[in-house]
């Protein structure tokens, strides 16, 4: 049987780039996933139809992650759907970049509730429904280690938040054998960050490796780090970045 087969995922952003193939990738390893969006309905239902068609049983919901109220609400309404809460995600992430001068406060503040609030709330709501073998993980970003570049400064912040905050609730859940970590992804092809911009040769040129990294990569160990295996890691921040921060 499937390494995932029973259990029920909640991928919040999960409608394109990263989080779409990580939903997809716990799906082929048998999880039924409930994927959230905040614009793109028929992406995420793309999703939604890709994972059924290969045999497995999804579920798209609209749920802004910057509103506490939804995201809760979004959750409620997977544990209905599926019947039970195994694996969070945390991927709903947004980047925004300016000069110092110019950055605004509504994205300053924007950048906090939707990259480290929702991790939060999230996991608050979800830790209430996991039993023992539960699975958090939330996606940071190399740029928690190293920010090469101006006006990325509350990105990075954000990304380097959660590195506390993993290694702190993995101290509330550890005693209910429950598993947080923080995923650490360097520059990955979507459209938040296109492999073929004129910005993206300038971070090859930093990268060991000298390529993008691709969703399915990033997908790949997410699923290792939910599966049964991975009992004994928590929380850790992991990097998966082609050496980015090395
Ligand atoms: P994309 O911009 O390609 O996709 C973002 C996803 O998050 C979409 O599914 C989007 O939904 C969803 N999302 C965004 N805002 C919200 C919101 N307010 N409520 C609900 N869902 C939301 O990003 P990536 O796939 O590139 O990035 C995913 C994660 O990985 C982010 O946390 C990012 O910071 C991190 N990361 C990315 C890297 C990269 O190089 N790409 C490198 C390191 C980390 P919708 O389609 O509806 O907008």
């Amino acid at each position: 049987t499937a390494v995932l087969a029973n259990k029920v995922a909640f991928i919040q952003g999960g409608s394109r780039g990263i989080g779409a193939a990580i939903a997809k990738r716990l799906a082929r390893n048998g999880a039924a996933v409930a994927l959230t969006y905040i614009s793109s309905a028929d992406r995420a239902m793309q999703v939604v139809k890709d994972i059924e068609a290969a045999g497995g049983r999804a579920l798209a919901i609209r749920a802004d992650s910057a509103d506490a109220d939804a995201i809760k609400a979004a959750i409620g309404q997977a544990v209905t759907a599926f019947g039970r809460l195994d694996i969070l995600v945390n991927n709903a992430g947004v980047l925004a970049i300016a000069p110092l001068a110019e950055f605004s406060l509504e994205d300053f503040d924007r950048t906090l509730a939707i990259n480290v609030r929702s991790v939060f709330v999230a996991t608050q709501e979800a830790a209430r429904h996991m039993t023992e073998g539960g699975r958090i993980i939330n996606i940071g970003s190399t740029n928690a280690d190293r920010m090469p570049f101006a006006g990325g400064g509350p990105y990075a912040m954000s990304k380097s938040a959660l590195v506390g905050l993993t290694r702190g609730l993995a101290r509330d859940l550890g005693p209910r054998g429950i598993t947080i970590n923080n995923v650490q992804p360097g520059p990955v092809d979507t459209e938040m960050n296109p492999a073929g911009s004129e910005f993206a040769a300038t971070l090859k040129a930093m990268m060991p490796v000298g390529r993008y990294g691709k969703d399915e990569e990033i997908a790949s160990f997410v699923a290792y780090l939910v599966g049964p295996e991975a009992a004994y890691i928590t929380g850790a921040s992991l990097s998966i970045d082609g050496g980015f921060a090395a």
